[in-house]
């Protein structure tokens, strides 16, 4: 009666949904204060005070022509301040020419994967992903390839990708820091893969993209490393969001930067402007656009969220779990003491634990904390967490 691929697309996002509903449920039976609500990525900071200082600048300075219909890819002072922030980063010559103002990363991946998938052509995903991908994938017609990546430390396995590559693969999707990892992908790693890559292009006679999906970029901690797609794939294409950096994802706003390498990037960008609007979106949100491109170089509190990730990161390992201390974002994917990484979340449930099994994310054997949460919650969870260890006999 429906359209039938989205019909079955909604029961694989349906995990992250029913932990949400479950949290519901707990909190109108035992309270707010007693549910312990790690489910969802959704941001428990404010954005910046410059960021709203911004806005507020843009709404009371009345500025003509602010809220008209415009080019669908942006405004062109927004594109060009974000073509230099993005050329300043990785060193690739860029110019307004190469950006397209999206409505945040999910527009970002939705338009890229239409502008360049055939149908049936693939794309290659590293396991543990973000879930969505795989729905976007078949939606652009595209077929998904799911190339798991090493046991435990989440690092990509270049082998395993290299040997994934065939004939019809036109992309490889990247996140790092990683949702549900938190890793970030080594430089190492990355080179490697640059040369695997361009090995397999030669060999096959294909062109292959690296999407590299950055909503996390930000997001870091201990001063790591995030190297620069850009500056290292040659027909890259960087979507970036401010739904995390500068915690706005109700706003609706990032952008596309692709390669001034890739070969014809003029008929890219064309396709992908077009995509913008029959896909819907039309354009990026205007006022959204100018308050960003004020604001490239501001971030949220990092060091907040370093707090919460250490507080939680310490207690988990300390009594008893198993997890590998993230660098970026705001996830911990930690080993659950059962196979069943499902069962492993309901017996949380009974703590009012709210965790999403691994499983949704192409990541069984795992559990997804995201801790960007407020940290009374976190502090309030310790002794629930406790018991469900105790429950395991992990201590
Ligand atoms: N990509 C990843 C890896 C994410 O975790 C998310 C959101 O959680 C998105 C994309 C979508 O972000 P946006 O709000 O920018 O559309």
């Amino acid at each position: 009666m429906f359209n039938n691929k989205l019909v079955e697309s909604l029961s694989k996002s349906s995990m992250i949904r029913a932990m949400f509903e479950e949290g519901a449920r707990l909190k109108k039976i035992y309270g707010d204060d007693k549910v312990y609500d790690f489910s969802l990525g959704n941001p428990e900071v404010e954005p910046p005070v410059q960021v709203l200082e911004t806005l507020k600048n843009y709404v009371n300075r009345g500025e003509q022509g602010l809220h008209k219909y415009m080019n669908n890819a942006g405004f062109p002072d927004v594109r060009q301040k974000v073509a230099a922030y993005v050329q300043k980063n990785s060193g690739v010559q860029m110019n307004e020419n190469n950006i397209v103002m999206v409505c945040g990363a999910a527009a970002g991946l939705n338009v890229t994967l239409k502008a360049i998938l055939n149908p049936g052509e693939e794309v290659i995903v590293l396991a543990p992903f973000f879930v969505e991908y795989g729905t976007y994938i078949e939606h652009a017609n595209g077929k998904t390839v799911v190339v798991n990546t090493k046991k435990d430390s989440f690092q990509i396995d270049v082998k395993a990708v290299e040997d994934a590559i065939t004939e019809k693969t036109k992309a490889i999707i990247i996140n790092s820091p990683n949702n549900p990892t938190g890793v970030i992908y080594s430089r190492e790693s990355l080179e490697s893969l640059n040369q695997a890559i361009e090995r397999k292009e030669a060999e096959l006679g294909i062109s292959i993209f690296v999407i590299s999906d950055e909503p996390y970029i930000s997001l870091v901690y201990d001063g790591a490393e995030v190297p620069n797609i850009l500056s290292i794939f040659k027909k890259s294409i960087q979507i970036n969001s401010f739904s995390k950096s500068l915690a706005l994802p109700g706003e609706r706003i990032g952008y596309i930067a692709a390669s001034s390498n890739i070969p014809e990037v003029g008929t890219l960008i064309s396709a992908m402007v077009t995509l913008n609007r029959t896909l819907g979106f039309v354009n990026a949100p205007s006022l959204f656009q100018k308050v960003i491109a004020d604001n490239l170089e501001v971030a949220v509190d990092t060091e907040s969220y370093k707090k919460k990730r250490d507080l939680l990161y310490n207690h988990l390992t300390e009594i008893g779990f198993k997890c590998i201390k993230p660098d970026g974002a705001f996830y911990l994917f930690v080993k659950a003491p059962i196979e069943d990484d499902v069962a492993f979340c309901a017996s949380a449930a009974k703590y009012n634990i709210l965790i999403v099994p691994g499983t949704g994310f192409r990541g069984p054997g795992y559990v997804r904390i995201a801790y960007c949460v407020d940290i009374g919650m976190i502090e309030r969870s310790l002794d629930a967490f406790a018991k469900l260890s105790k429950e395991y006999g992990l201590r």
